[in-house]
């Protein structure tokens, strides 16, 4: 099993050392700030009280509020929440946005809890943190199987305790809630604009262009859709049930109405059923994570054959994977650029919260289009200054910028 933690640790060496990065700060950046850890007790609809175990790291905030989502998962761990919580220290940097790094995470599948059961875990679960998180202080936010609604519940509980609004400590919220115009596809929105500049440097024509996405999710949908509708060419998506392939691409708008209708992506008119481990290694020209970590590793990056992968999972590439992939000449846009779209528009959330103000859809894409290009840019000249990968480079960028602001 691959452990988050030590492969993020493993990342952050690899940049250190080609950056000739200053021995203490790079000690500094190998632990969070802190981890909370809290017992969270619900009384289920039976009658039975649960207790549920739950996580906040905080990595880093040299650079701003620590900011990150908050999962629900029945795998979660300590280390995947402390490794989560680095990549978004990482993220917010590589972006330049005035943010730093923390994840949460709560052990639970939360299909198998009623809706008033997730009211009542969320609020638990912030009952137990709420003195560690505000809107100048840790900002958390949606992550995997986490929504709007949830954030809502979340930011109400965190108001009441306090006892005045701060509508800032949470973003992700629903629209008519503080919530930002575009927050809900703007993780995938990031991720179409990296397509759109890799497309330029590949000389590739969209129409040309096989895209195969797994995991269709919020992100995973969203993206292809986009994508779609800027005439790229969409040929597999799965989910955990599996996979569908077309070969001359298919309408994923009508794919995610399927899935809605069904609960999965399977059984979709036209294609053809694949595995979850099939769907990467499909000979398109784009490959999409957008589920989990750890999805590419040593065992399968030499059967990848598509020419990119971009990343809108966080963690879905090993460090071991990474080489294999860069010998192939396989480019890798990083999840700390590739899916960095959800945190920028977490932080126009927080920056029209904070300003009482509300931005059009055009005003926050316009202000993602430039960040999101600017980041693209300058990972790129990186990549090709130093003459490593761009998460290599990634890495770069964002440490200069985080080790700037530590002082010991
Ligand atoms: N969970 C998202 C991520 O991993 C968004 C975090 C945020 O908006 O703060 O980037």
């Amino acid at each position: 099993m691959e452990n988050p933690f030590e492969n993020a640790m493993q990342q952050l060496s690899k940049a250190a050392s080609i950056m000739n990065l200053d021995k203490n700060i790079h000690e500094i950046l190998k632990q969070p700030d802190r981890v909370l850890t809290v017992s969270i007790p619900v009384k289920m609809d039976n009658g039975e009280v649960k207790v549920f175990t739950g996580f906040r790291s905080q990595y880093n905030d040299s650079l701003g509020p620590y900011k990150g989502g908050i999962r629900y998962h029945w795998n979660v761990t300590p280390d995947e929440v402390k490794a989560l919580s680095f990549w978004m220290m990482i993220k917010c940097a590589t972006v330049n946005i005035p943010m730093g790094g923390g994840k949460g995470g709560i052990i639970v599948n939360p299909k198998e809890l009623s809706e008033s059961e997730l009211e009542k875990l969320s609020r638990g679960f912030i009952r137990k943190i709420w003195r560690n998180i505000g809107s100048d202080k840790d900002v958390p936010a949606p992550d995997v199987y986490t929504t709007p609604q949830i954030m809502a519940w979340m930011r109400d509980e965190y108001e009441k305790l306090l006892g005045k609004s701060d509508p800032g400590v949470i973003t992700g919220k629903p629209i008519e809630q503080g919530g930002s115009e575009g927050r809900s596809f703007s993780t995938a929105q990031g991720g179409v604009y990296c397509v759109q500049e890799l497309a330029k440097k590949m000389n590739w024509d969209p129409s040309q262009t096989a895209v195969s996405v797994q995991g269709y999710g919020n992100a995973g949908s969203f993206m292809a859709k986009i994508l779609h509708e800027l005439g790229f060419k969409i040929v597999a998506a799965s989910d955990s049930k599996g996979g569908v392939y077309k070969e001359d691409g298919f309408n994923p708008e009508e794919l995610f109405k399927h899935k809605q209708e069904s609960g999965s992506v399977l059984g979709f008119k036209d294609t053809k059923e694949i595995t979850n481990e099939e769907i990467l290694e499909l000979d398109t020209d784009i490959l999409v994570p957008a589920a989990l970590e750890n999805v590419i590793t040593d065992k399968n990056a030499n059967n990848i054959k598509a020419k990119a992968v971009v990343e809108l999972a966080n963690g879905p590439t090993t460090p071991k994977a990474d080489e294999i992939l860069k010998e192939k000449g396989v480019t890798v846009v990083p999840d700390v650029l590739a899916n960095a779209g959800g945190v920028t528009v977490s932080y126009f959330e927080w920056d029209q919260n904070v300003k009482s103000e509300h931005w059009s859809e055009e005003e926050v894409l316009e202000k993602l289009e430039r960040i999101m290009v600017d980041a693209f840019d300058q990972v790129w000249e990186t990549k090709e200054k130093y003459g490593v990968d761009m998460r290599t480079a990634a890495f770069v960028k964002a440490i200069e910028r985080v080790g700037e602001k530590i002082s010991f």
